[in-house]
């Protein structure tokens, strides 16, 4: 099973430096977030007028939405390095030490799915985020000592899709807690609009408003739309993503009228095939070819805002409009609209 072009994680991401070209370079061209970016300014020119590194940051919010981006933008801000690494990557607490002991004084460390971080290493950044020091354990068996070594007073950024997976004691030293919300349709279209611009292709308003209603809100899922357009606009339009070729291009990736890709369908298939449900994430996973963690981050978030499914403590079901649809549809999710992968 091939992974979802516009959507999987694993998906296109592969043309990193138009990625690079399409993320925003400062506060003023990060769209939408109003609130959080007018508190975020707020605080960093706090912090500067007091001299002192900006307290630690807490991101969270689903994939896409523009984490990352804002850990680099506040470095920016700050007019200071911004070191990343991720929750997975680092394994062991010495692989924490490493970074932790080469951060410079109100540097920027930001950890990407810091809900991941194992749990002997989490408890190492307890007492370099609160007293800026961190023990380091030497020598073994009968000559195992511990080792107290000062750190830079820095500021940690940790990003998260899972908040709710954050242990109480790690959540409770960040003294920001901001939350990124799925944008609204005319974010998108606005994000859409500076990233044709960017990518230099010309782009209808009906396009525009078409795709921005199939991105779920989501800045990620948009850019990748716009790269795969600006590709058929370039083959079959002379460079303009006309509405023709937004809707073909649309159908080529398997996107339908009501915004379902290929997963989407399978997921709902896999219901629709156990009579509707229920059925456990795990195997509504291994139907679709993704993780459970992907389903529940990435696709489930809009089968649910848009009504097609429900989540319940037995497993996931269908909704009334599933149902009515597969009725409708003699029972043949995807055939209609088949992917071309
Ligand atoms: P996350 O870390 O939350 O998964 P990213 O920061 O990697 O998300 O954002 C995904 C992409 O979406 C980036 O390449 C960036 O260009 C774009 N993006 C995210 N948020 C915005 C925004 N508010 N305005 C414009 N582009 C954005």
């Amino acid at each position: 099973m091939q992974p979802d072009p516009v959507l999987s994680p694993a998906g296109d991401d592969s043309d990193s430096s138009l990625d690079q070209a399409l993320r925003p370079r400062s506060f003023d061209e990060f769209v939408g977030q109003r609130t959080l970016l007018d508190n975020l300014r707020v605080y960093i020119q706090a912090a500067q007028g007091r001299g002192e590194p900006l307290d630690h940051v807490l991101l969270s919010g689903l994939p896409g939405l523009g984490k990352t981006t804002l850990a680099s933008l506040i470095a920016r801000e700050l007019g200071v390095e911004c070191r990343t690494t991720s929750g997975p990557a680092l394994v062991r607490p010495a692989d924490l030490a490493g970074i932790l002991t080469n951060v410079g004084r109100g540097e920027l460390l930001f950890i990407d799915e810091i809900h991941r971080l194992p749990a002997a290493v989490e408890e190492l950044l307890y007492s370099a985020m609160e007293d800026f020091a961190i023990d380091i354990l030497i020598d073994q068996g009968p000559n195992a000592r511990s080792v107290r070594v000062p750190l830079q007073h820095f500021t940690l950024v940790g990003a998260t899709t899972r908040e709710g997976m954050l242990s109480a004691p790690l959540r409770g030293r960040f003294g920001l807690l901001e939350k990124l919300d799925v944008y609204p349709p005319a974010d998108i279209e606005e994000i859409l609009r500076r990233s044709a611009a960017r990518l230099g292709v010309g782009i209808d308003e009906a396009p525009l408003a078409r795709v921005a209603r199939v991105a779920r809100g989501t800045p990620r899922v948009a850019n990748r739309l716009i790269k795969r357009l600006r590709d058929f606009a370039q083959i079959t339009a002379a460079g303009r993503i006309t509405d023709e070729v937004g809707v073909d291009a649309l159908r080529r990736l398997g996107i339908d009228d009501n915004g379902l890709c290929e997963t989407d369908r399978r997921i709902l298939t896999s219901l629709h095939r156990a009579g509707g449900g229920p059925v456990g994430l795990k195997t509504v996973a291994v139907a679709a070819g993704e993780d459970p963690e992907t389903i529940e981050d990435v696709y489930e978030p809009f089968l649910l805002t848009e009504g097609w499914l429900m989540r319940t403590p037995r497993g996931r079901c269908l909704t009334e409009r599933a149902a009515e649809w597969f009725a409708k549809n003699g029972g043949k999710s995807g055939t209609a609209q088949r992917s071309l992968f």
